[in-house]
This record gives structure tokens, C-alpha cells and sequence, in this order.
């Protein structure tokens, strides 16, 4: 049912709805409160302190003409009485709110009060005359300016009239009973509509376990699905496996050769290899992925790999075919800006099977892309990926083994979420002869002196890169910023040295080119935006420069310090940061302390809480609309233990459970074709 065959449903409040993310008449009965407003709390006028919220009840007195105040702004005022003194009303821009009330009128106000100049007022505040429906507990929902709590609210309740064909309810009484939980309708009610404290209490318990329970069960069906999952490709270790690990420029530490060692035994399987391989920044996990392309091209299979960047993938192509070398492997790279004429050669090549190995952005995904013998995808740097996608470019082989790597250090307990439907695969070590990367956060005013140390480094023969602040949502300001930051350098502090920019507006050949200077050491600082963010690896640079490194989350921090460091020599990194709030001085200060991704994430986690740590939906997983993961742990547990116990004995597929499991497809599976189960 949409929202708008609901009565006095608009076009224009139906826009507004849409902003809200409320479409259908089921999203308004899901648009839950954001807090509620304790209207215990029932005081008379005269007993009232500054700052208090307080819900009165008061007769209107006076009702005040509109005032018209400066740059087209109004200011309604009604005075309202109680038998121990009078209150003001007071809004603003809401002219019309004086024909709400009557002189005379008995009214329910609930806000905060503002005792000044010996008047007292309460400021837009709520209020309500129907005496019948009057709920100590108020609800209080996430709305924009175009849209009133009233409005909402009315909206709302109108859609709860719809309950009963919009919502089914997935579980039956015995469970709710052994969990503790409300039937979802209630659940739904309650939350919207508490009666008291203890039940709102119980109405959000319940809501937070059916959403986990959803999630759990998505994820244990996409990890059963896959398990189901069988190919053809059980590919053996080619006999040049050993020539071509000694034709390495290096030996693998321990660590990388643990993580190989299960991956070609996953390869052998006739059930497709699912892994993440999880490896803090510089770990080596580039070579893991060779070896495992290496083995399926020399059994005559092909592989895909894709990196979320026009540069990593690019990357990634030259390091490849140098560690190929002169081994018979023919690997090619596509991405969204390789010139037609040579794309389309390319995937007629892939479509015959002539290509073993190819690299690419998400442009692998789009529907022309076409394989002979797919038997492998891998995918770097995970977190900028979702599962969707994932799944879409496995839908492009017959169940292709999958490997997925990732330098984003998500603590155990996370990663069994984001990744529930993998194996995982640790490396828990560095390359030989990394050092500590010494970070240090200072303030603007030291600014010069940092300079300085750049230009040291540099007349030692190495590089440094200049990261210019994170402008969300504009990639364009991003780019000038560091053109002017460049410019600023180039005629300021380093008039001798070679400055060059890279950042997302660039075409990508100009991006190539300047990654293939700075590479080349023809470049002594890049100054960058975060496009630098992921991967990319230039064992010559040795000092970073962060501006503004306040607006970054400490995983993103984390990514970026990762571009150094990468080589032989002591590397450095500093965050230059004026604010002076005290959790971000923390933040920062985390960072000049540890270099390990994994204190790091936890950390972080702990001071911004998950959500911000890693969004779901870019999982693409359904989104939590209460529940936290951390937080909610003990409900979590409850949540795993019943899923678990309907997946493994297939209670999906029995009528009693049906509701559960059409909400499971809607919600994850419905997009993909192959992942749906039946
Ligand atoms: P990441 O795990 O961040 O993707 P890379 O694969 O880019 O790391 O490797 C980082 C650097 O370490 C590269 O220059 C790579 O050649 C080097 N490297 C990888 N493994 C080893 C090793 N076992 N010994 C020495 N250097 C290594
Ligand atoms: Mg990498």
C-alpha cells in the first residue's frame, strides 16, 4: 500500500515522506521513534525550573497577535494560565498555530522551560487536547523542517490502523514465550505507542531481536547456499608452483605461507572456495593473490580480480606482470575508461578464453563481460565492496571460487558478521624488516617545521605525499583544495622540488601518469586526496602529511599512514589537527600510539560506536534500525542461538515459518538471482 492513499496525503507532504525514506504505508509503521519525551513529569506553572522538561495541563488565556520580526521571520506568542501563575507560548514561523488554539480551551503542554526576564516560557512546545488518548510516554520522530512531529505523528498512527494486512508476524507464541519477546505487532505498537517505561523497554528488546535474527539468518543462508555450492574446478598445484615461488623477488614470511597453503587446498575441493584473507596494511596480501592466479592459469582456468580503484587495479596489472614475468600467463586489464575499440578486443579475447588472468574495477561486473572458464575471483580490498556485488560477479561463472582480501581490521566477533558466510584467513605479520611508523599529531603552527622535515627527507633521496582534507560528498572540492594546497607548495615551501596533484576529477590517464611519475621518483611530493586512500604502494615514500586529519575516521587514518613505510627505510607520518574537542584528541592520539590495525579498529569502535564503523547496507546487508551489534550483544547471542537452530534443521521451508523466510529473500536475497533458495 503506498503512502499516499492515505487521507490528506499530498503530493507535496508524499515528497516530503520520501525524504524520510517513507514510501509505503508498511515504512511509516516501521519509521520508529528516535526518543521519547517522559511525560511523568506533570508539574504545575509556578513550580517549573529553568532548563526542565515538564509536561503541564493549562487553560488558554490570551491569544497574542503575530509578530513580525526582522528578514521575514515570525513570533506567535499565547498565554496560557493554570491556578498558580501564567506561561507563554512562544513559536517561531508558524503563524497558522494560533488558530489551533481557543481562548478558554483546556490544552496538554509538554517542552522545556525558559524562565528569563521573570517570565515564564516554554518554546515550541508539544501539545495535545484529546485528554482520552494522553500517554505519559511520548513518542518523538526523526523529521525534517519540512515536516511536523504533528504531521508525522498523525501519518503514522494512520498507518498503524493498517497493521494487521501490512505486518505478518514470523514467530510463533511458543518461541516468543521462550525468548521473551512480543509478537512483532505488538512490538510495532508499543514502540510507537508505549503505555509505560516497562513495556517500551520490552517493545524495543523484542524489535532489536527480530532484526538480528533477520541478519543472522540471511548470513548463515548465504553461508549455507554457498556451502551447497559445488563446480567443476578442482584444480591440483601445478607442477611450476615451486619454480615460480622461488622466482619471487622475496621468501614468504610464515604468515603468507600459512594463508597459501589453505588456499590451494581450497582450490582442490569441488566446493568453491569462500575466503577472506584479513592482513593489516603492507601485510603482503598481493603475492597471496598471484600464487592462487597463478595456479588456476597454469591448470588453464581464468581468473578475475578486482580492485576498487582505476589506480590499484592498474597497480596491480604492472605488479602482476612483472611477478609473471616470463612465465606464460596472459593478463590483461579493463576499466571503465580503456578506450572501446581495445575493451572490445579484450573481452572478445576473455570470451574465447584466451586471457588467463584479468584485472579490473567494477567495470567486471557490467553485464558485456562474458568468461570462458572462470574459476576464480578475487577481490581486494573488500570493504568497498558488498556482498551483492560479490555475489553478481560470482553469478558470472559457474560457482567460481571466491577469495576476498582485505586490509579493513574488523575485530573477530565482527567479521564473523560482515563475513559470516566465509572462511577466514589471517596474516598476522609483517614483512621482514618494516619498522615502526612514527606518528605525530600537532597543531597547524607547527606546520613549517614539518615542512622542514619533509624537505629533509626529500634531499635523503626519498618521497612524501600531502593529503588534503576530506570533503564529503564533493569530490570536486576535494580537488581544488589540493590544487591550491599544490600551487601553495610549489611557490611557497618547495620551490625546488617536483610537486605534481592527484585526485578523482583527474581523467585516468592524467592519473596514471602522475602515479607512473611518482613511481618513478620523478615526483618528490604528491599531494593527493584520499584517492591515495587504498593500496597503492611506493616503497620510496617515507613521510605523509595529513591536513585536517580530524575529519578522517582512524581506519581511514589507518589506510592512508599504510602508504608508507612500505619499504626498507624509517618512515613517518603526521596529523596536523586544530581541534580541540577532547574525543578527537583522543582519536588522534590513538594513532601516534600503535600502529596496529586492529587496537586501532577496536578503539575506534569503542569511541564511535559500529555504525559509523562499518555500515551494513554497504555490506549490503539489511540495515539495523535499533539494534547495535555491540551493544546488543546478550539479545545477540539469543538471536544466533534461533537462527541457527532453523537453519540447520531447514525450518525456512515449512509453512509455520514462511513470513520469516519471505522476509529474509525481500530483504537480502530478492536481488540475487542465484542466492535465492528454494
Ligand atoms: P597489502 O597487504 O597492503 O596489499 P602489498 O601486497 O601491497 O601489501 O605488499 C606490500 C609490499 O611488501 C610490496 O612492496 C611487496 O612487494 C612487499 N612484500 C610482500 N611480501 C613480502 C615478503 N614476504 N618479503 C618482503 N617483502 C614483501
Ligand atoms: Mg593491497
Amino acid at each position: 500500500m503506498k503512502i499516499n492513499e492515505l487521507k490528506g496525503v499530498g503530493s507535496k507532504t508524499e515528497q516530503y515522506l520520501l525524504s524520510l525514506g517513507i514510501n509505503e504505508v508498511k515504512d511509516a509503521i516501521y519509521f520508529f521513534p528516535r526518543d521519547y519525551e517522559d511525560r511523568n513529569n506533570i508539574k504545575c506553572i509556578s513550580e517549573t525550573i529553568n532548563d526542565e522538561f515538564v509536561t503541564l495541563i493549562c487553560e488558554v488565556s490570551l491569544i497574542l497577535p503575530t509578530k513580525k520580526l526582522k528578514f521575514g521571520k515570525y513570533i506567535n506568542k499565547i498565554i496560557f494560565k493554570d491556578n498558580s501563575g501564567f506561561l507563554t507560548g512562544v513559536w517561531f514561523n508558524q503563524p497558522y498555530i494560533k488558530n489551533n488554539f481557543q481562548v478558554g480551551e483546556r490544552v496538554i503542554l509538554s517542552g522545556k522551560i525558559t524562565r528569563k526576564f521573570g517570565e515564564i516560557q516554554i518554546i515550541d512546545p508539544q501539545y495535545d487536547k484529546d485528554f482520552n488518548v494522553f500517554k505519559s510516554i511520548n513518542p518523538i520522530y526523526p523529521t525534517n523542517k519540512n515536516l511536523s512531529q504533528k504531521i508525522l505523528k498523525k501519518i503514522i498512527s494512520q498507518s498503524l490502523l493498517h497493521i494487521d494486512t501490512q505486518i505478518s508476524e514470523m514467530l510463533h507464541s511458543e518461541i516468543l514465550k521462550r525468548y521473551e519477546i512480543l509478537p512483532l505487532k505488538d512490538a510495532i505498537m508499543n514502540l510507537h505507542y508505549p503505555n509505560d517505561r516497562a513495556t517500551l523497554n520490552k517493545a524495543q528488546k523484542s524489535i532489536k531481536f527480530y532484526e538480528l535474527l533477520i541478519l543472522q539468518l540471511c548470513l548463515l543462508q548465504a553461508k549455507k547456499t554457498s556451502e551447497e555450492n559445488k563446480n567443476s574446478f578442482s584444480i591440483k598445484v601445478c607442477r611450476e608452483m615451486k619454480d615460480f615461488k622461488n622466482s619471487l623477488p622475496f621468501q614468504l614470511t610464515t604468515a603468507q605461507s600459512k594463508v597459501v597453503r589453505e588456499i590451494l587446498t581450497d582450490l582442490k575441493n569441488i566446493r568453491p572456495m569462500n575466503r577472506l584473507v584479513q592482513g593489516d596494511v603492507g601485510s603482503g596480501k598481493t603475492v597471496i593473490a598471484a600464487i592462487a592466479m597463478f595456479n588456476c592459469a597454469m591448470n588453464g582456468y581464468q581468473c578475475a580480480m578486482m580492485a576498487p580503484t582505476e589506480i590499484l587495479a592498474e597497480q596491480h596489472f604492472n605488479t602482476l606482470r612483472k611477478l609473471f614475468g616470463d612465465w606464460n600467463v596472459n593478463i590483461e586489464l579493463i576499466t571503465g575508461s580503456t578506450p572501446q575499440k581495445q575493451k572490445r578486443q579484450i573481452l572478445e579475447r576473455l570470451a574465447e578464453g584466451d586471457i588467463n588472468i584479468i584485472i579490473g574495477t567494477h567495470a567486471l561486473i557490467q553485464e558485456n563481460v562474458d568468461f570462458n572458464r572462470l574459476a576464480l575471483v578475487v577481490t581486494d580490498e573488500q570493504h568497498r565492496f558488498g556482498v551483492r556485488q560479490r555475489a553478481e560477479l560470482v553469478n558470472k561463472g559457474h560457482n567460481p571460487h571466491v577469495l576476498v582480501m582485505t586490509a579493513t581490521p574488523i575485530p573477530r566477533t565482527l567479521a564473523l558478521f560482515i563475513y559470516g558466510d566465509m572462511d577466514i584467513s589471517l596474516i598476522n605479520e609483517l614483512p621482514p624488516g618494516r619498522q615502526k611508523i612514527n606518528t605525530y599529531a600537532v597543531r597547524s603552527n607547527l606546520r613549517e617545521r614539518a615542512y622542514n622535515f619533509i624537505k629533509q627527507q626529500i634531499l635523503l633521496g626519498r618521497q612524501a605525499y600531502v593529503v588534503c582534507p576530506l570533503v564529503e560528498e564533493s569530490e570536486k572540492i576535494e580537488a581544488q583544495s589540493a590544487l591550491e594546497t599544490a600551487e601553495k607548495l610549489k611557490n611557497i615551501y618547495f620551490k625546488e622540488f617536483k610537486i605534481d596533484v592527484l585526485h578523482g576529477k583527474l581523467k585516468s590517464t592524467e592519473k596514471d601518469n602522475v602515479m607512473k611519475k611518482f613511481k618513478e621518483g620523478d615526483i618528490d611530493i604528491l599531494v593527493s586526496t584520499t584517492v591515495i586512500e587504498v593500496g597503492v604502494n611506493v616503497p620510496n615514500a617515507t613521510i605523509m602529511l595529513i591536513e585536517n586529519a580530524d575529519r578522517f575516521g582512524l581506519a581511514q587514518l589507518h589506510q592512508l599512514r599504510g602508504r608508507v613505510g612500505r619499504g626498507i627505510h624509517k618512515s613517518y607520518c603526521i596529523l596536523i589537527s586544530d581541534a580541540s574537542n577532547k574525543e578527537t584528541k583522543e582519536r588522534l592520539k590513538i594513532m601516534t600510539e600503535t600502529n596496529d590495525g586492529f587496537v586501532i579498529a577496536e578503539k575506534d569502535m569503542f569511541l564511535r560506536g559500529t555504525g559509523e564503523f562499518f555500515g551494513l547496507r554497504q555490506h549490503g546487508l539489511p540495515e539495523l534500525k535499533l539494534a547495535d551489534i555491540i551493544k546488543d550483544r546478550e539479545i545477540l547471542k539469543e538471536a544466533q542461538e534461533l537462527s541457527k537452530w532453523i537453519i540447520e534443521n531447514n525450518l525456512l521451508q515449512i509453512q509455520e515459518f514462511s513470513n520469516l523466510k519471505n522476509e529474509v529473500e525481500r530483504l537480502f536475497f530478492e536481488k540475487l538471482n542465484k542466492h535465492t533458495f528454494n
